[in-house]
């Protein structure tokens, strides 16, 4: 579970009367971590990449979206945790609260850490802290290894980059934020929510 202190900045952001968002209250989903993606279209159109880490989700907004080619590295800027229930949010935060638009889960599953320095096996907590992630993405639409790497050695730099790496998933012929629009858990695009 996460302790307070770990989701306050995501709390004092957010007034519970008037956004659906969840204030935080689940536990860890079961034994294999998740991941989800969310499309939000608040003052500028991202995504938001997200990591259940010890009880929070650790979270990153992709202004660019996520791909499938190797090619692209897509600054994905560190934000607050959010709580684990997060993950299954959609819908409209109203206008004049933190990130007021729609969101949607564009995709959602499991991810294997498989993150390594210096040939060695890192924890994702090790990997946040020296700016180095690399995980097997299992979702409904993204599959496969993606690397995340933080810019330069401070641990307060909050940009990081995503980056699929190339395996059998990797593909620079498609465009699959464009091809698959539609949520993961409704069906509906951003137009339709
Ligand atoms: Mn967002």
């Amino acid at each position: 579970m996460a302790d307070a202190d770990q989701l306050g900045t995501y709390r004092r952001k957010r007034d519970f009367a008037k956004t659906p968002e969840p204030a935080g209250e689940a536990a860890a989903f079961g034994p294999e971590p998740i991941f989800v993606v969310q499309k939000h279209r608040a003052s500028h159109l991202h995504y938001d990449f997200r990591l259940e880490i010890e009880g929070v989700l650790a979270s990153w907004a992709v202004p660019k979206s996520p791909s499938t080619n190797p090619a692209d590295k897509r600054l994905a800027m560190r934000v607050e945790d959010h709580p684990l229930d997060y993950a299954s949010f959609e819908g409209t935060i109203p206008e004049g609260e933190y990130g007021a638009g729609v969101v949607i889960v564009w995709d959602a599953g499991f991810y294997r850490n498989v993150t390594e320095h210096k040939g060695k096996p890192r924890s994702m907590t090790e990997g946040l802290e020296e700016g180095y992630l690399r995980l097997e993405l299992l979702g409904k639409k993204l599959r496969g290894v993606y690397s995340l790497a933080r810019f330069g050695r401070d641990a307060q730099e909050r940009r990081w980059l995503l980056a699929k790496s190339r395996d059998e998933y990797a593909d620079d012929s498609r465009d699959i934020t464009a091809e698959e629009p539609q949520s993961v858990l409704s069906g509906k695009t951003i137009e339709e929510m």
